[in-house]
């Protein structure tokens, strides 16, 4: 019998704000542990919470972003959490009502589009972390009551791969939307992987087996890998498989079962009475939606329609923000996008590249570094868009010079690299260095004599059929004229020399 995966995946994400949810301690990472505490994320008796309202309008913001309905009631709930990195011995989530419900994503996969849909973004609160040592444990309660959104998909996903392209797509555009910085490394986005496999093309969910905690999206991947073949030869064999929770560990490679349904957690929830209801107005709503920006797909799709670009650039544009957005500033007034495309990304972002690898290497590095000074070194002011020394509108100008064949492709390289050090403009620069093309057929007939002259051999071949010879003639011309003959003419007037 052949079976198929079912996946659902809860996400959590760290929210991109100042201070923590319910307190005004600073929402950072990597500071020395339990400095970002008080009362309040401490848990201390007496103390009572006030929502970050920032993170109340990020969470909304993400509904929008994923195409969530956004209800005009929700609340905050208890649910009881027992282990010493939650010092309150619960965490304020959002249980039935939550701010965002019923939403998809839509991303690419396999060549086409896929859509999984979203149960729900609800917010929440992160708890510390706990350190085993030696002899004793520690918990820093820094990263306790960071405001955390869940995002929970349907279970949509149908393979590993698919699962792994449903996180990167999620992944962009909260990055995008600037609801968090969802950088893996500092564990602001954590997953429960759900998954069970069912005969293919039968309705009925398979026994749902949960793996906790994972960290990086290709951890998430690998999992699944191991864990659907395993399930199906569990079956397969004529085994049962039952709800349960497994651990990943990604040294060994495998999952290992932690708990089943039975030793299941009652949660105990119950609507935070510290906590009012939330019944966002027309007018804050309006506020938050304001605040929805182009998604990465849709940029994608929009540069690939309107400026003729292939998926390959428009991607480099998704990826690159401020460079897509310099692109766009010329394309908008070229009448040929696709090779403004071409200069920004094979020559700018090429020399910009280059310009900031040689200020890193005149920098004298020092070897070891702390955490923070290598922060600080990354920071070192570099080359960008916004220090260059030539308009954009001069990209413009030099594709022009190449398309009214002024200058030949060649010479247009040169003088890429001329404004690019010194700002001047395209045209002065064709001046002063003589680039501008030959278009002079008694000129480049010297050089094609020349040219022939100095090599029998490829002459001689193109003679007896050999085409291909004919281009390095044409590059011998343009070798003997500088760059400056127009090729195509020198092209024409080699092969009816040899030809002749
Ligand atoms: P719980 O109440 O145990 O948290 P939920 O119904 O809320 O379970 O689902 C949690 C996640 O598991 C969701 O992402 C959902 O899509 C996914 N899920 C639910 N049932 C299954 C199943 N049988 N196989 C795979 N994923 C599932
Ligand atoms: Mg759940
Ligand atoms: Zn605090």
């Amino acid at each position: 019998m052949e079976y198929e995966a079912v996946i659902g995946l809860e996400t959590h994400v760290q929210l991109k704000t100042k201070s923590k949810m319910w307190c005004g301690c600073v929402n950072a990472f990597g500071a020395p542990p339990n400095t970002n505490v008080c009362p309040v994320c401490l848990g201390l008796p007496g103390v009572l919470p006030v929502p970050n309202d920032e993170a109340l309008r990020l969470t909304v913001l993400t509904g929008f972003l994923l195409n969530c309905e956004i209800p005009r009631f929700a609340k905050f709930d208890r649910k009881s959490y027992f282990y010493p990195d939650m010092p309150k011995n619960y965490q304020i989530t959002q249980y039935d009502q939550p701010s965002t419900a019923n939403g998809h994503v839509e991303f690419e996969f396999n060549g086409g589009l896929s859509r999984v849909r979203i149960t729900r973004a609800h917010l929440e609160e992160d708890v510390g972390k706990s350190t085993h040592f030696e002899r004793n444990s520690g918990v820093d309660f820094n990263r306790a009551g960071v405001p955390l959104m869940e995002i929970v998909s349907e279970p949509d996903i149908t393979s590993a791969n698919m699962a792994y392209e449903y996180l990167n797509a999620l992944k962009d555009i909260l990055v995008y939307g600037g609801v968090s910085d969802c950088d893996m490394e500092k564990g602001m986005v954590r997953c429960d992987v759900n998954v069970s496999v069912r005969p293919k093309g039968t309705k009925e969910l398979g026994a749902k087996i949960e793996i906790k905690n994972m960290n990086s999206f290709s951890g998430v991947r690998r999992a699944l890998e191991y864990e659907i073949p395993r399930q199906i030869e569990v079956l397969t064999k004529g085994g049962k498989l039952i709800q349960s929770t497994r651990r990943w560990d990604d040294g060994v490679g495998i999952t290992e079962e932690m708990r089943t349904k039975e030793d299941a957690h009652d949660y105990r929830y119950f609507p935070d009475p510290d906590l009012m209801p939330l019944a966002p107005t027309d007018a804050w709503l309006a506020e938050v939606k304001s605040r929805v920006v182009e998604l990465p797909l849709a940029r994608k799709q929009r540069f690939m329609k309107d400026y003729g670009l292939p998926a390959s650039d428009a991607q480099t544009f998704v990826w690159d923000v401020p460079l897509g957005n310099y692109f766009e500033g010329i394309a908008k007034k070229s009448k040929n996008p696709k090779s403004i495309a071409n200069w920004v990304i094979n020559n700018l972002r090429a020399k910009l590249a280059e310009a900031n690898e040689k200020l890193v290497g005149t920098d004298s590095t020092p070897s070891q570094t702390s955490s923070t000074d290598r922060d600080a070194v990354e920071r070192v002011p570099t080359m960008t868009l916004d220090n260059l020394k030539f308009k954009p509108e001069a990209i413009l100008e030099l594709a022009g010079l190449v398309e009214n064949k002024t200058i030949s492709s060649s010479a247009a390289q040169q003088v890429f690299a001329e404004m690019f050090e010194t700002g001047k403009s395209p045209a002065a620069i064709v001046q002063e260095k003589g680039l501008a093309q030959v278009s002079d057929t008694g000129a480049i007939e010297k050089f094609c004599d020349e040219a022939i002259a100095a090599n029998p051999g490829p002459a001689a071949d193109f003679k007896a059929g050999k085409a291909a010879a004919l281009n390095f003639l044409k590059g011998q011309v343009m070798k003997l004229s500088k760059g400056k003959a127009n090729p195509a003419l020198a092209g024409e007037i080699l092969e009816r020399k040899l030809k002749g």
